[in-house]
């Protein structure tokens, strides 16, 4: 028998996201951030149920390429910019847009032959301190880009903030006023928002927001969920038990001996470990779902089983299924347990998970 572990996507939730942030933003375009494999959810079959995203933002040209051979037809852009001459022509070819953030892809594009156009996003550090460049550096950048007579213009402009996350933030109200102030002379469309910011600061939508976690129903905003937003999860991640045992008191659960039983008592072990990308660093205490009845990991997550204090679910045989996250448990719930956030965990999945479509 297959092993029981699954990754479902819902591709409803995804599209129902879409249009959550396309109500919030209402006078944006959406760019569909789908790097990290669709943060994890697959990228081919995330691409397809948002396929009435304005654009598609990618890490690596590598996704690119899948995009653009299943036949998607949007602008697709290169969100950390190209490395190396040979990107462009493989951008060129795939028709790809890029990011420009540093002095060396300014001289690579330089370099480059006249041929077919590129469309560039100008990346301004106005103070994440990542990618961009540094405000007094932007017009010079600007003013190069405008001279290649192979960059189609005007050239699009674009920040990242550090703490959107924060719906009260003195970095992003400063992030955003020097944005505009850098800005102010210079024509082409603007993109600011990521996720958060489309939920918390809608005076940075600007012409194009870019949303990754919301689409994928996951939100880093501390202490809420993307359901306290309208967000759906788009994704469930799903087990069975596969053994029951009754277990007496004082006996020790799994490696290290970490938790012992405080009474006779039934555990649970499902078949999921740190081997499919559930985290390890779950504690005892982190919530599962068995037979869709809340229950807690005892003892340490191993490679490939967790095990489950049954007390409160007597009737918890093996076969039950066990819901690690998904619309009943949410993601940034287990990620809190963890010390992470939700889209850690959902990149994390290996690929020994059956990813099923719902
Ligand atoms: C990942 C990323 C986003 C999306 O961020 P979310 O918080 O997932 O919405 C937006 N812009 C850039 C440049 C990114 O790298």
């Amino acid at each position: 028998m297959a092993r029981p572990t699954s990754a479902i996507i819902h591709a409803d939730a995804l599209r129902h996201n879409l249009s959550q942030v396309r109500q919030r933003s209402p006078h944006s375009r959406v760019m569909a951030v789908v790097k990290a494999d669709g943060y994890g959810h697959g990228l081919e079959r995330v691409a397809r149920a948002l396929g009435g995203a304005d654009a598609f933002g990618v890490a690596a040209l590598s996704d690119a390429e899948r995009l653009r051979a299943g036949g998607l037809s949007q602008p697709i852009v290169l969100l950390s910019g190209f490395n190396e001459p040979a990107d462009i022509a493989r951008m060129r070819e795939l028709a790809v847009d890029t990011v420009i953030h540093h002095q060396s892809q300014l001289e690579m594009l330089e370099q480059a032959d006249a041929g077919e156009p590129l469309a560039c996003w100008l990346k301004l550090d106005t103070g994440m301190h990542r990618l961009g460049f540094q405000p007094e550096a932007a017009h010079d950048a600007y003013a190069r880009l405008r001279r290649l007579t192979h960059v189609v213009g005007p050239v699009r402009l674009l920040n990242h903030f550090a703490s959107s996350d924060e719906f009260d933030s003195a970095q992003t109200r400063e992030q955003l006023r020097l944005f505009n102030e850098i800005t102010a002379d210079l024509p082409g469309e603007r993109s600011l928002a990521n996720s958060a910011a489309i939920l918390g600061w809608p005076q940075s939508h600007g012409d194009w927001v870019r949303a990754g976690g919301a689409l994928y129903g996951i939100s880093v905003v501390d202490g809420r969920t993307g359901a306290d937003f309208g967000l759906r999860p788009a994704m469930t991640l799903a087990t069975r038990l596969i053994s029951v045992n009754r277990v007496r008191g004082g006996e020790r659960i799994g490696y290290s001996a970490t938790w012992e039983c405080p009474e006779d008592m039934d555990v649970g072990v499902a078949a999921i470990g740190y081997g499919d990308g559930y985290p390890r660093h779950a504690p005892a205490g982190t919530p599962v779902l068995v037979g869709g009845q809340r229950a807690q990991v005892i003892g340490r997550v191993s490679m490939d089983l967790m095990t489950i204090d049954l007390r409160g679910i007597p009737e918890a045989r093996v076969g039950d299924p066990v819901t690690l996250w998904g619309p009943d448990l949410p993601v940034e719930t287990i990620a809190d347990a963890a010390g992470t956030i939700g889209y850690e965990l959902t990149c994390s999945i290996t690929r020994r998970v059956r990813f099923v479509e719902a």
